[in-house]
């Protein structure tokens, strides 16, 4: 398998490549930015885009996923909880003082549950709302990887203070969903280094016993 993470865009949001080098697949998960890069280096390796993953309507994730859909033909994914979010995509490009991208409904609802990504590399959605309504992390079990979108960060948890933020629901959503993870589970934040469940199990303040 193919695995690559870097960060994008003015504030850095993690974007994730996923791909199969063998039946030539591939999917992205939150190109908030630089889709001409994303794109290129999908060419470079010989993939075809099947879907565009977003863990939720914040603009640093999702501002690049229409442009990328219109390049690879790939559908959208985004949870029906984040519509009203994505509506605001233009408030959120002022507020960071950038320009508005183009923003269409998302092609499927990423509901908890679904199974996404590739054949070889599938991933169950696991609805962890509370950052936003309609955030998600999506758990690749065979790979012991969770990408917790701005859910859980090494240290700390996503903001509940922006519009559709919820602190009692972010804090439950970590302690259900994702402290049932065993804690060899690696997490691949939406920004920052990456950390394992245990680790955050141990140290991280938000998540102590309640
Ligand atoms: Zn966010």
């Amino acid at each position: 398998m193919i695995f690559e993470s870097f960060p994008v865009g003015p504030i850095a949001c993690n974007c994730t490549i996923l791909g199969d080098e063998e039946a030539h697949e591939a999917i992205v998960i939150d190109p908030g930015d630089e889709v001409s890069r994303i794109h290129s280096r999908l060419t470079e390796l010989g993939l075809k885009l099947k879907q565009i993953l977003v863990t939720h309507a914040h603009i640093d994730h999702v501002g690049g996923a229409l442009k990328l859909k219109r390049l690879t033909g790939a559908p959208i994914f985004l949870n029906e909880n984040d519509l009203p979010l994505l509506k605001t995509l233009e408030s959120q490009a002022a507020w960071l003082g950038v320009r508005a991208p183009e923003f269409a409904p998302p092609d499927e609802s990423l509901n908890d549950g679904l199974i996404v990504g590739l054949e070889r590399c599938p991933a169950q959605v696991l609805h962890t709302p509370g950052h936003t309504q309609g955030s998600v992390c999506l758990h690749f079990t065979p790979l012991k990887l969770l990408v917790a979108g701005d859910t859980l960060f090494a240290g700390s948890i996503g903001r509940t203070d922006l519009p559709g933020g919820d602190y009692a629901q972010i804090i439950d959503s970590l302690h259900t969903r994702l402290l049932a993870l065993p804690d060899e589970t690696q997490v691949l934040s939406g920004h920052g280094p990456v950390t394992t469940i245990g680790e955050e199990r141990r140290s991280n303040p938000f998540l102590q016993s309640r």
